[in-house]
């Protein structure tokens, strides 16, 4: 998809006459049906309307018309897919940009950041960190679920967008964020009747227009396509940073998944200089020093190859049999064996599903399988050695309290 670079919108005389004409046809849409009437949405529009020098001066006619056919307000938007007062606003805003951000028709708040990656919550699913591929599904939730039901190698995040603006705003944000993200599709469903806003159409025009000296999307046809909390250097810094692909109307799974591995293939990596890229502390792993026995006693696992089924077999710490617990997949046995408390602690826990799943290659494969000791020094070995051992002691591997150097 071609990028695009930020331009100011000029209207013409001509361009702008005919786009009056536009509000004038469109308002007369909504003064005549009778569901218009009582809407927030008409009536929003015709009082920001008014606000405004141009509107005064040239539709002083049809916004009176319009106000006499107000009734109460029933409700604040119907969420019609095709809105006569959506259309009269954004047509007025082409022909008077300098006076658009009046406008206000659909009030945005500053979304709060938070730590970490994405650092702007929504209604998404993150796959992984480091891969090239964010989807938005727009209007089709559903599509969500089993991107991420899917997990292929090149998604990082799948998500829907609903709004025009906050919505285009957090993906913006997000995606600075992670600087390994270089593609943005755009699928699914772009209108939805309950709401009525064009997310697609819009972030589609953002890439291929950019925005006004407003933060208007040029040539978005939704409710309020208008950017306020993000900045013209962070338009700019999303637009270099990903190629957008335009799959909209498209909620099949299939040709989606298809995309997003075409996609990953031709990945040119994460950007250089990323405008905003979310750090995260580096924690380098280290062997444990220590071998700390669990009170609840030792395991010795093995594949029970007759019954084609997975055994663990639970000593007390004195060297008594207390349980035997058969399944046929890792977790269903070290689930049964953490509700029953039989491991207390998390690095036995871990140890015990290494085991199972090692016993589950050999029952699978028929390798033969040996149980591997647990990671760490005994206490046989550090009475020889005192704790966990010189070099340990000397290099302060050891952190456990009880542990100590004798
Ligand atoms: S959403 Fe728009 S078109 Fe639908 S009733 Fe309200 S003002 Fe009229």
């Amino acid at each position: 998809m071609e990028r695009s670079h930020l331009h100011l919108s000029e209207a013409t005389g001509l361009e702008r006459a005919r786009l009056l004409q536009v509000v004038r046809d469109e308002l007369a849409e909504a003064t005549a049906a009778k569901k218009c009437h009582s809407c927030g949405c008409f009536q929003s529009t015709v009082s920001a309307l008014e606000t405004t020098a141009s509107a005064a001066e040239q539709l002083s006619e049809p916004l009176a018309e319009a106000r006499r056919a107000f009734v109460p307000k029933k409700y604040d938007c119907l969420g019609c897919a095709v809105c006569f007062p959506a259309s009269a606003a954004n047509a007025f805003a082409e022909a008077f940009p300098e006076q658009s951000v009046a406008l206000d028709l659909c009030p945005t708040e500053v979304p709060k950041q938070r730590m970490g990656w994405p650092p702007l919550p929504g209604d998404f699913e993150v796959v992984r960190y480091q891969a090239a591929v964010a989807v938005c599904t727009l209007n089709s939730g559903e599509l969500v679920a089993a991107l991420v039901a899917r997990r292929p190698s090149a998604l990082s995040i799948a998500g829907t967008l609903h709004t025009e603006n906050l919505g285009i705003e957090r993906v913006i944000k997000n995606v600075l964020a992670n600087p390994n993200i270089r593609f943005v599709v755009v699928c699914g469903e772009d209108t939805q009747q309950a709401i009525g806003h064009l997310p697609g159409q819009t972030l589609l025009a953002l890439v291929r227009n950019g925005i006004d000296a407003d933060g208007r999307i040029v040539g978005a046809k939704g409710k309020r396509p208008v950017l306020k909390n993000v900045s013209r250097d962070e338009v700019q810094a999303f637009l270099g940073q990903v190629e957008v692909m335009d799959l909209i109307g498209d909620a099949d799974l299939g040709r989606v998944l298809a995309t997003i591995e075409r996609l990953g293939a031709r990945a040119p990596g994460p950007v250089v200089a990323p405008l905003h890229a979310t750090t995260f502390p580096s924690i380098a792993a280290q062997e444990p020093a220590c071998l700390i026995p669990d009170p609840a006693g030792f395991f010795v696992v093995y594949p029970d190859i007759g019954r084609h089924r997975l055994a663990v077999e639970h000593y007390t710490t004195d060297g008594s049999l207390d349980a035997v617990v058969t399944g046929r997949t890792p977790a269903a046995l070290y689930t049964t064996i953490a509700e029953r408390g039989l491991v207390t602690r998390l690095d036995h826990a871990a140890y015990l599903g290494r085991e199972l799943a090692r016993a589950e290659r050999s029952l699978e494969t028929g390798e033969p399988y040996v149980q591997d000791r647990a990671a760490g020094v005994t206490d046989a070995e550090k009475m020889s050695t005192g704790c966990c051992g010189a070099d340990d002691r000397r290099a302060g591997g050891c952190t456990d309290a009880k542990c100590k150097p004798e």
